[in-house]
């Protein structure tokens, strides 16, 4: 793990490093951005620079302190994450504890807070008598998807640090390079997961995905040519993958955001699902007020299912909505 395995974000690399070499490192930062976007493969990577002997921009990854934190057992090195979706105020009371017992092994002590949002107010409030005057030797991580996500007082305590989604092209070609993924596959997962890394990566390596997508397809098209029957045949599809609505409804509006660029400018590298081409010109007879009324559709699906609304009922009047009337 160091800087040079990250994808992206160089602009902030470019910031950590450059506040490494002025010994200008704030005593607490917090990276808010988008999940699986590598926020917590900068922290960690910043983390293991910092405490590296060798004292240079990367880790050497050959001292004993870099052969520690990889093995995630270095004494001054600490990573917290919620348990069962919650950091409990004791995981930050422990923490608080041990801030004034000085650096074993290094000039430094560092945490990552992941998911930092998890911590309950009582639990941020804890933390941040620690953000006010934190000893000299400390550096405080904190990761969430928003600034917003944490009270006003820690934002402010904190140099936050913005992480947006990686260019599609950088993560296409790390597909293909390092995960046997084809062009057109490559292409279709960069731009379906809006350049989070760690999704892409996680997708190209889930077997059923492409699976799931052709089954999907072939449900939206059986039922855009006037198979009745279809909606009902395939609700035992959506109940099995209920857990991953939100990926199959995103599936969904991709394909048929895919349509509507298909039937305004034909073939164009717009088209995320460019390996189905053929089948979006065979669906292509839909007029545009038709495929906005399903995009709409989908997304109020979405919400639905979000707010509980009867999860079987939200999906089949989503299907039914694709109906020619
Ligand atoms: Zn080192």
């Amino acid at each position: 793990m160091d800087f040079t395995k990250i994808i992206g974000h160089e602009k902030i690399i470019e910031k950590l490093k450059n506040a490494i070499d002025k010994d200008e490192i704030s005593h607490s930062y917090l990276l808010e951005g988008s999940e699986s976007i590598g926020k917590k493969m900068v922290a960690l990577s910043f983390a293991k620079t910092l405490l590296c002997k060798e004292g240079g921009l990367e880790p050497c990854n050959r001292c004993n302190s870099c052969l520690k934190f990889d093995n995630f057992n270095h004494p001054d090195f600490q990573l917290i994450e919620p348990e069962k979706d919650i950091i409990k105020k004791e995981k930050i009371d422990e923490f608080i504890k041990s801030i004034n017992i000085a650096p074993l092994e290094s000039k430094r002590k560092i945490i990552i807070i992941d998911d930092s949002h998890k911590m309950r107010v009582e639990g941020q409030n804890a933390l941040l008598k620690t953000l006010e005057e934190p000893p000299a030797y400390m550096n405080i991580i904190l990761i969430a998807p928003n600034r917003n996500n944490l009270i006003p007082t820690i934002q402010s305590r904190c140099q936050i640090i913005t992480f947006y989604p990686v260019e599609s092209k950088k993560i296409e070609n790390l597909l293909v390079s390092n995960y046997d993924k084809t062009k057109e596959e490559a292409k279709f997962i960069a731009h379906f997961t809006k350049g989070s890394v760690g999704r892409a990566i996680y997708i190209s390596q889930s077997e059923d995905f492409f699976q799931k997508r052709d089954e999907i397809l072939n449900i939206i098209d059986s039922i855009i040519n006037g198979d009745k029957l279809k909606i009902f045949n395939s609700i035992d599809f959506f109940i099995k993958n209920k857990d991953s609505y939100e990926e199959i409804l995103d599936i969904i509006l991709y394909w048929f955001r895919d349509l509507i660029i298909y039937k305004e400018i034909g073939e164009s590298g717009l088209i995320i699902n460019m390996d189905k081409v053929s089948l979006l010109s065979n669906q292509s007879f839909l007029n545009i007020d038709k495929i906005n009324d399903i995009i709409e559709k989908i997304i109020e699906t979405r919400e639905s299912i979000e707010r509980n609304v009867n999860y079987q009922l939200a999906i089949e009047a989503m299907l039914l909505s694709m109906q020619e009337v």
